[in-house]
């Protein structure tokens, strides 16, 4: 729900939740995945603003109980703050699915366009595009959609430097971050669902077999490609 998903506890009156909010919730639910706690430092460079900036945020989002902050070990999303998270990550990664799916909007364009939309979307549009899906659980970079409720499976593939030359498996997911790459992975072929086959590994990237075409894949990208 946009702008307003907080439902304050014990009825007062639920605070407004922007959409920078949600990114910023976003951005700590991510980082937090990684490494557990969050300190600020990182969370101003993973959203590209000043760390006064984003100290004077964290500082509204702490008032507002959703995130919590450890003097030592940095800053943890409350559950209210995590579902909020979800539930923005929900409507991107639907949203992503269904531009790609519904719209013929380029798998590199689609991470953007959610950005934006993601905040100002209603319940009853999120359940008809659930619903005009068939109620999917992967986006189409290959990331798992978090449920109505907010329950998320705990997805982590090895990256194709994982891989040994001989060994295949399927594309499982690739990284949404960037449309350059992804243009570039969707040039060679390679996107979620694609089998691949290792066959060297060199300096310069990793050579691969897809759909019957050796081509070779940059090092940059190797670590942004996931296998099942
Ligand atoms: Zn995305």
């Amino acid at each position: 729900m946009c702008g307003v998903a907080y439902k304050g506890a014990g009825g007062e009156r639920a605070p407004l939740i922007t959409g920078v909010m949600e990114d910023y919730l976003k951005a700590i639910y991510r980082l937090q995945q990684a490494h557990g706690s969050v300190a600020t430092s990182e969370l101003a460079k993973e959203l590209g603003v000043a760390a006064a900036t984003t100290t004077a945020m964290v500082q509204r989002l702490a008032r507002l109980k959703l995130v919590s902050y450890h003097r030592y070990r940095g800053l943890t999303l409350t559950p209210a703050g995590e579902r909020i998270a979800l539930e923005t990550i929900r409507h991107h990664r639907l949203l992503e699915l269904y531009l790609a799916q519904h719209l013929g909007v380029g798998l590199d364009k689609v991470h953007g366009e959610a950005e934006k939309m993601e905040h100002v979307l209603s319940d009853d549009v999120e359940h008809r595009i659930a619903a005009a899906l068939g109620n999917p659980t992967t986006d189409p970079h290959g990331d798992p959609i978090p449920s109505p409720e907010g329950a998320i499976r705990d997805v982590r593939y090895p990256a194709l430097t994982a891989l040994s030359p001989g060994e295949s498996g399927v594309v499982a997911r690739v990284s949404d971050r960037d449309p350059a790459t992804l243009r570039r992975l969707a040039d060679l072929g390679i996107l979620p669902g694609v089998r691949l086959k290792v066959l060297a590994r060199r300096s310069s990237g990793c050579r691969v077999e897809v759909q019957g075409r050796p081509v070779t894949v940059p090092r940059t990208l190797c670590s942004e490609i996931y296998i099942q």
